[in-house]
């Protein structure tokens, strides 16, 4: 076996793992531990044609990491075997101390704590995977690959707030952005694919979580989320860009507290809060259903979902002063052909001609889904965030 990279993902009942081989790309195994912390815990590991179920609780990320290693020595492939160079782990706040990937010792642990009020719900969780991961496998490098990291390079007025400057420095209030490893994977492969260094390009991550960046050459000079992975486009069950006075209109008038609040802008609004589903699977079948009320609330959130994505695709192409390239990756983005046509029809005016035919196709390899002589080339490039996060670790070993 060549040499691998074992990629880990901690969320908060959750690891994703895949033992990568980050020259050919392939993953070796992979799998999901989850319900960590609940009464029925469930890991799932995937080895060459094989399946594994394991149904236990996984009373926390200690004992769920501990039955991955065991699934591994017993499914396969033995991890003594495998050649592991580096463990990567995918941490979602890097905060300003972070603009790359870095090796973990107890001063960058201790940052990625610190961070933790700018991310309550992950970087915790990322730090349980990380110290029973050193732990178990103390032999070999440990790296940490920030979602933020790609957009450090923002400059101040893509980063900053119009906020009282004291304030915002005191709290480290500014915007972050997140998706990073995706935006700058998927940017890297467009400019490879076209051999060409100097792009002006907007990459629209729509996944369940979604997120559009603005990248000239190899850095990001914008992106739609902020602070937090609230800012921007309508996610499944995120509102994406609202007017913060709805948080004071709905104390006021509603008495919700800010955690209600908190709560209803991140889990129950996007697709979800228009439609009751988060699914774009779910809304796509409900625009077609016999119900003429739920296609009505169908059709809307499916406009509400464009009509946030042209916004984005407007401005940063003012800010950049042109687009080359415009690409679609993720789940959303790689799979929904309906959704890709409905942006480009609304590009007609800009010179945009989409290949219907091409934009039909469903593969796994990077497609141009544009026509010859349209005045900006249409990609769909799959990201791959695993590979790109055992491929930055690399970089440190
Ligand atoms: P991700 O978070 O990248 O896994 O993407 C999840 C989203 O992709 C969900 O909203 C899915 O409904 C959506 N998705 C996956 N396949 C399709 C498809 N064939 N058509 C439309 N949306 C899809």
């Amino acid at each position: 076996m060549s040499q691998t990279v074992l990629v880990i993902n901690s969320g908060s009942s959750s690891v994703k793992y895949q033992l990568i081989d980050p020259e050919s790309g392939h993953a070796i195994a992979k799998g999901l531990a989850e319900r960590i912390g609940e009464p029925e815990g469930h890991i799932q590991h995937r080895y060459s044609q094989k399946a594994v179920d394991l149904n236990e609780p996984l009373p926390d990320h200690g004992v769920a990491l501990t039955e991955i290693l065991r699934l591994f020595d017993e499914v396969g492939p033995a991890l003594a075997d495998a050649d592991i160079v580096a463990v990567g782990h995918r941490i979602v706040q890097g905060g300003r101390y972070f603009d790359g990937p870095a090796l973990i010792d107890d001063r960058v642990r201790n940052l990625i704590d610190e961070l933790s009020t700018l991310a309550p719900l992950h970087n915790p969780a990322h730090l349980k995977g990380i110290d029973v991961a050193r732990r178990l496998l103390p032999n070999v490098p440990h790296v940490a690959v920030f979602d933020t990291a790609f957009f450090q390079s923002l400059p101040p007025e893509a980063a900053t707030y119009a906020l009282d400057r004291e304030i915002a420095e005191k709290y480290s209030v500014r915007r972050y952005g997140a998706h990073g490893t995706s935006h700058q994977y998927v940017s890297k492969r467009v400019s490879t694919i076209l051999g060409a260094r100097d792009l002006k390009q907007i990459v629209l991550h729509l996944g369940n979580g979604a997120s559009a960046s603005a990248i000239v050459g190899d850095k990001a000079i914008d992106t739609s989320m902020g602070l937090t992975p609230l800012e921007g486009l309508v996610m499944g069950t995120r509102t994406g860009d609202i007017d913060p006075a709805v948080v004071f209109h709905l104390e006021r008038v509603a008495g919700m507290s800010v955690d209600e609040v908190d709560t209803l802008f991140n889990k129950k609004s996007g697709l979800k809060g228009l439609t009751g589903d988060n699914d774009m699977r779910g809304v796509r079948e409900m625009a077609k259903s016999g119900d003429p009320e739920a296609r009505k609330r169908a059709r809307v959130a499916l406009n509400i979902y464009v009509n946030r994505i042209l916004k984005y695709i407007g401005s940063f192409t003012a800010e950049m002063g042109g687009v080359d390239v415009i690409t679609f990756t993720a789940g959303i983005g790689e799979n929904d052909i309906d959704l890709r046509r409905e942006v480009c029809e609304q590009l007609v005016p800009f010179g945009v001609v989409l290949d219907e035919e091409a934009n039909n196709q469903r593969v796994s390899e990077p497609i141009t889904i544009s026509k010859r002589g349209s005045s900006v080339r249409v990609m769909v490039v799959p990201t791959n965030e695993e590979l790109a996060i055992a491929k930055q670790a690399l970089t440190l070993v």
